[in-house]
């Protein structure tokens, strides 16, 4: 093949696709395949590969196969092709969902040499008649879509890729082959350079950079925060499109269930769906018929929708390379996209727990992916450049502004000193060990290894405390990222020094580092950008006073008539309507039709009055749970079945089971427990704090346990005796 003058191939990219420019390097690219070369493109989701292979074959004599993992994605393709062209026969593809016929015609089209591209799945490729069928035809060049799936390193591996080199081999001696694909690190583009044993090939790599894009890591506090946070951010995207990944079926038809009850239009998307529904559910989704699909990663490979908004982990990805192809479907169209991943420790055991049961090699190399992913989350540098860094890419901008770590950058500390110290630990032990055994070195922990290595007896072994493995782990980390050292992966994660690194040894200058964030502490909150998601002090006074007027009004308590949980809740979401009242926490339909009125009105005033925009649409239901539970306690204290009983058959503790009754009795549904009161209390006594609670001011049960602390009893005896109370008068 010859490469084309420059005026023709712009001729030809107007008559086949009616563009009248190239995009980025497409043009280079073409003209490298068209001049017999072996090419690798690296270029971002959305950045137009496949017109690097489609246009080349247009105009080339014979068929270009075209091996592309998704036999769904291969009838868009063709589709699209055929759209520009007269003639169908010009694209076809070759797979398992033909029947016998349609293959005759494929087969016939290609050999009369009508079809310029020929889609194959790498399984089609492989049968030996295939190769002796291709062997006869006219093959322009191979072109590999998706190229990192032939990596056990990339996010998706494929076996079938790995046999690809020699299928082509059985077709023909010098068959040009371009490769394709959106993501690779380093290790992933030398795994397809080797495998595919390109030749000399012309390499093209975009950046990874999607400016449009910006990343947020949220803490994952419980799913009850977690949702009512998504409920509300989705909501201030009214009608946009998303796209939320889960980690397995469960999670997937719980959120998308919770999502609709809340009115927003989503639909749960998972390989145990039927696939009719699963393309139906795509389809709804690209014709803006359902606004957030709610999937495990199965969902969105190849989905070409420009338009999407955001992209939420509500667990955490498998690996930095699945976050960035996941969180790169948002924005294609170069607009805005918000990439927001919820993170709690427990994740890691979830994904770890996923493994169990894989072969050593794998389990190892995925630990090693989620090692990775998590000091990304924990990183205080920009996550840009974190995830740059990762893809080989120096990222040099100071602040992006566009990612949470640049929008409230944490404070830099000087640590020159202990990182001169730490390379001088890297190279005193060889260069030859990863970031664990450099942290358990430094902080000095007691291990036979360092004895045998004799680095027991370094003066850097220890330097550290043990308590600062943290800090020693983030500034080796860091140091990474800044390029002053290198981790060879396919050497188990060895760290070494890298040119900067000597120099900086050489001639010291000086290191700054961020300390990482720490999720699983209390106290970190990232800035929330949903609105009304902040507590109104003036209003929960407002609310306060209220409740003390209709608490004596009615010679009850104050908290019998709302727990400060339930104002702080009103005074956090402002409701007005009946419905958005029922919905308040710990709020049951008795209590809203009883009081409700006259709380509504006072907020509905304060509102206007204060002129608040208020979150009308930040009521966030929950899906009924644990009812089968709930029935069960209810008969169950309806019989009068011992309580230590109930809890063991329920799987509880006592403790547990208490506040399981209280939530059903603070809900609206009486119990009477009194038969349980008798048998752990004297009567007297249950009758006093019963009067107790009448006249306290608030129901605490610590203050209750002080007033008696006189008596033996203990807080779940204080407690049954609030649950009788508040049966009898809270509703
Ligand atoms: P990728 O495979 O890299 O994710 P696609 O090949 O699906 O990207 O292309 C993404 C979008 O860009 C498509 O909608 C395509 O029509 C469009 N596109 C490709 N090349 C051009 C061009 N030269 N001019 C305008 N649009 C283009
Ligand atoms: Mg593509
Ligand atoms: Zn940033």
């Amino acid at each position: 093949m010859l490469a084309m003058k420059a005026q023709t191939l712009k001729d030809a990219l107007k008559q086949h696709f009616g563009f009248d420019a190239f995009k980025g390097r497409q043009e280079e690219i073409i003209q490298s395949i068209l001049s017999s070369k072996d090419t690798l493109v690296i270029m971002p989701t959305g950045g137009g590969k496949s017109l690097c292979y489609q246009l080349p074959a247009l105009v080339s004599e014979g068929t270009a196969l075209v091996i592309s993992p998704l036999i769904a994605l291969m009838k868009n393709q063709v589709d699209l092709i055929r759209g520009y062209a007269s003639d169908d026969t010009i694209a076809h593809f070759y797979n398992s969902s033909l029947n016998k016929a349609e293959k005759k015609q494929v087969l016939e089209d290609v050999s009369a040499g009508k079809t310029k591209l020929l889609y194959i799945a790498p399984e089609t490729l492989t049968k030996s008649d295939s190769i002796d069928f291709f062997k006869e035809a006219n093959i322009s060049f191979v072109a590999v879509d998706e190229a990192h799936c032939i990596s056990e390193w990339g996010h998706d591996f494929r076996p079938e890729y790995r046999k690809i080199r020699k299928m082509i081999e059985g077709i023909g001696d010098e068959i040009p082959m371009i490769a394709l694909t959106a993501t690779a690190t380093p290790k992933v583009q030398s795994d397809i350079l080797k495998t595919l044993k390109m030749v000399e090939p012309t390499i093209f790599i975009d950046s990874f950079n999607r400016e449009n894009l910006y990343y947020e890591i949220r803490p994952k506090k419980n799913e009850e925060a977690t949702l009512k946070n998504i409920v509300g951010f989705i909501r201030s995207r009214e009608s946009k499109s998303g796209i939320i990944y889960t980690i397995n079926r469960k999670t997937t038809e719980k959120v998308a269930n919770l999502l609709q009850v809340n009115g927003i239009n989503a639909k749960p998307y998972h390989a145990g769906l039927d696939s009719k529904l699963r393309s139906a559910t795509q389809d709804d989704f690209l014709m803006e018929r359902v606004d957030v699909v709610v999937a495990t990663i199965a969902f969105g490979m190849g989905i070409d929708k420009p338009d999407i908004r955001f992209v939420i982990h509500y667990d955490l990805p498998k690996s930095l390379e699945n976050y960035y192809q996941e969180t790169g479907r948002a924005g294609r169209d170069g607009l805005g996209g918000d990439c927001i991943c919820y993170y709690n420790y427990k994740d890691v055991t979830k994904l770890e727990h996923l493994l169990k049961d894989k072969p050593v090699s794998e389990r190892q190399r995925a630990l090693q992916l989620i090692d990775e992913t998590l000091a990304f989350i924990e990183s205080s540098v920009c996550r840009r450049r974190f995830i740059l860094h990762y893809f080989g890419e120096q990222y040099e901008t100071n602040n992006c502004g566009q990612c949470d770590n640049c929008k409230n950058p944490k404070e830099q500390i000087d640590v020159s000193k202990e990182f001169l110290t730490i390379l001088k630990g890297i190279v005193n032990t060889s260069e030859k060990f990863d970031i664990q055994y450099l942290v358990k070195f430094f902080t000095g922990v007691k291990s036979s290894e360092f004895g045998e290595y004799g680095h027991n007896n370094l003066a850097e072994y220890g330097v550290f405390k043990e308590d600062q493995a943290h800090f020693v782990q983030g500034i080796i980390r860091q140091a990474l990222i800044a390029d002053f050292l290198w981790k060879d992966i396919e050497q188990y994660g060895v760290i070494s020094l890298t040119e900067k690194g000597r120099n900086f040894l050489a001639k010291p200058g000086s290191f700054s580092f961020t300390q990482n964030h720490d999720y699983k502490s209390e106290g970190e909150e990232t800035v929330s950008h949903s609105k009304g998601s902040a507590l109104d002090e003036a209003l929960l006074k407002v609310l306060k006073d209220l409740r003390r007027k209709v608490a004596a009004q009615h010679a009850l308590p104050p908290y019998v008539i709302f727990q400060d949980a339930s104002l702080e809740d009103m005074a956090t979401t402002y409701p007005i309507s009946s419905d958005e009242f029922a919905n308040i926490q710990g709020v049951s339909k008795g209590k809203a039709l009883r009081y409700g009125k006259q709380f509504s009105d006072v907020i509905k005033k304060y509102v206007e009055e204060n002129d608040i925009e208020r979150p009308d649409d930040f009521v966030v239901k929950t899906t009924v749970n644990k009812s089968s539970d709930k029935v069960k306690i209810i008969q169950a204290v309806d019989k009068r079945l011992p309580l230590e009983d109930l809890a063991k058959n329920l799987g509880l503790s006592y403790q547990e089971l208490l506040n399981e009754i209280e939530t059903i009795v603070n809900s609206g549904t009486k119990l009477d427990i009194s038969y349980a009161i008798d048998d752990a209390l004297d009567e007297d006594l249950a009758e006093d704090i019963y009067e107790y609670f009448r006249e306290s001011e608030t129901d605490s049960l610590e203050s209750a346990l002080e007033e008696f602390e006189e008596e033996d009893i203990d807080l779940e005896d204080v407690q049954i005796v609030r649950i009788k109370f508040m049966s009898e008068n809270g509703n």
